[in-house]
């Protein structure tokens, strides 16, 4: 294992307590993962850390619980003291946390096996779980019996969810029934911590297989989504079942949180609002449904504003129909703007791919289309909004206009750029206004 500089630095500086890296870094290393933070462990107790690192940032937030973060070159390193936990009254944490000079020890109180191994450049990889094995054949299995370790920590549950998406692991049968059983306990983890891993499992690239196999653990959390799980659509666009189809369109997206959190509720309002007409099923007004209980959930999950604006916005809109003119995309961009704009191009590509395999082609193909035509206005800067043009109320007034006229005339102004009868230059733009007249002459 190649370590920066820094990473040895801390590992020297502990010497000669021992000292490990531990978690996700070794896991992500053995699997020839990018390494995105390096966790240490070390039998030093907190004081003796802080010691080793006088003069050094030091954050004393998890001191409590024997974590030190030490700061280097701007790059929290957290080092935590081996530690075992006593019980668990609450199901979410420790009621007290011992100290221990035992590597195995500080092991055997972690979630799963590919998470509880530990490495030293010179002692080498301590695993004694199995977790190598484990992180070769892709497969995640909690440390333990997993029954006692879901009741312990609930929150594992969901974090077992995260790794089995993210690292596209298959669970363990009998950490699986665990995970299952257990999942009604996710009532004693508080919001932001369930919206923080729920976030984790949809960015990962293996949504479908994990979120079908654990569709009930999603609903114990999330009880708006279960009604989708089965239904059919009975509509010849459609393969899959409501929820099939969700989670498809999720793994299709790109890791955009946000679209990612607008596809697992764009259609969310479907079993609610079905009804047949001619032989095959109608969701008339889901997307506004949809969108609805995705405010109701997020705002639930404590997720932030930006974000749930965004998202039920995005739900709404998602089933806005694709119109390949120009005037048709602008006035769409006016009302939600750029960025909400080529989300949702991503929001109905992802939708649509997860349609009937024959219509997949076609629809991508329209939708890339759509966008290639805001693209290209965009890159000529044709105006979006009033605030685009080169002219603004103040000319009109210099030329004589007052009251409602200046907004109507900017609006025709407007108009006749996009229709690109008019150019967006300022001589032209005034020409064109002096041109309105004034009184009847102008709509
Ligand atoms: P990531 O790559 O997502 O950061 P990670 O494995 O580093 O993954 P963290 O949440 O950073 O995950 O936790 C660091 C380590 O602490 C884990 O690898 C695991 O060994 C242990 N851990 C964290 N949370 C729990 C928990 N709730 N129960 C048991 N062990 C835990
Ligand atoms: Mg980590």
């Amino acid at each position: 294992m190649k370590l920066p500089g820094d990473v040895l630095f801390l590992l020297e500086r502990l010497a000669p307590h021992e000292v490990y890296l531990v978690g996700g870094c070794v896991r992500d290393f053995l699997m020839g993962r990018e390494i995105h933070d390096y966790d240490l462990t070390t039998s030093a107790l907190p004081f003796e850390i802080e010691r080793a690192f006088e003069g050094f940032r030091l954050v004393e937030t998890g001191l409590k619980h024997g974590t030190v973060t030490v700061v280097l070159h701007g790059v929290p390193y957290e080092i935590t003291t081996f530690r075992t936990e006593g019980g668990y009254s609450d199901g979410r944490r420790p009621d007290t946390v011992f100290f221990t000079d035992k590597i195995e020890e500080d092991l055997s109180r972690r979630d799963f096996t590919v998470n509880a191994m530990a490495y030293h450049p010179e002692r080498g990889l301590i695993d004694p779980f199995g977790g190598e094995k484990d992180a070769k054949e892709g497969m995640l299995r909690a440390v333990g019996n997993p029954f006692l370790r879901f009741e312990e920590d609930a929150l594992r549950i969901l974090r077992g969810l995260r790794f089995a998406s993210r690292l596209s692991f298959a669970v363990e049968e009998r950490t699986a029934s665990a995970m299952r059983a257990l999942a009604p306990r996710l009532n004693l983890i508080s919001s932001e911590r369930l919206y923080q891993e729920l976030c984790g499992f949809l960015t990962g690239e293996n949504v479908v297989r994990t979120g079908l196999a654990f569709s009930d653990v999603l609903f114990a959390f999330l009880p708006e989504l279960k009604p989708m799980q089965g239904f059919a659509q009975r509509n010849r666009h459609h393969l899959y079942n409501v929820w099939e189809h969700t989670l498809r369109a999720v793994q299709n997206a790109p890791r955009d949180l946000v679209v990612r959190l607008a596809l697992l509720f764009h259609d969310s309002g479907k079993p609610s609002t079905f009804s047949m007409k001619e032989g095959e099923g109608h969701f008339y007004g889901h997307a506004k449904e949809s969108a609805h209980f995705a405010d109701e959930a997020l705002r639930r999950l404590k997720a932030d504003n930006k974000t749930r604006e965004r998202v039920t916005l995005l739900i709404a809109y998602h089933d806005y129909p694709v119109v390949l003119e120009e005037k048709a995309v602008s006035r769409l961009v006016r009302k939600i703007g750029k960025e909400s704009f080529l989300q949702l191009t991503e929001v109905k590509k992802a939708d649509s791919s997860a349609l009937h395999p024959i219509f997949v082609e076609e629809r991508i193909r329209s939708i890339d289309t759509w966008k290639g035509i805001f693209l290209a206005m965009e890159a000529r800067q044709a105006p979006f909004s009033l605030k685009d043009l080169k002219i603004d109320g103040n000319d009109l007034i210099a030329l004589g206009f007052s009251g409602r006229e200046i907004g109507e005339g900017l609006e025709q102004i407007l108009s006749a750029v996009i229709d690109r009868t008019l150019p967006n230059e300022r001589e032209a733009l005034l020409d064109f206004a002096a041109n309105l007249g004034k009184g009847e002459n102008r709509t």
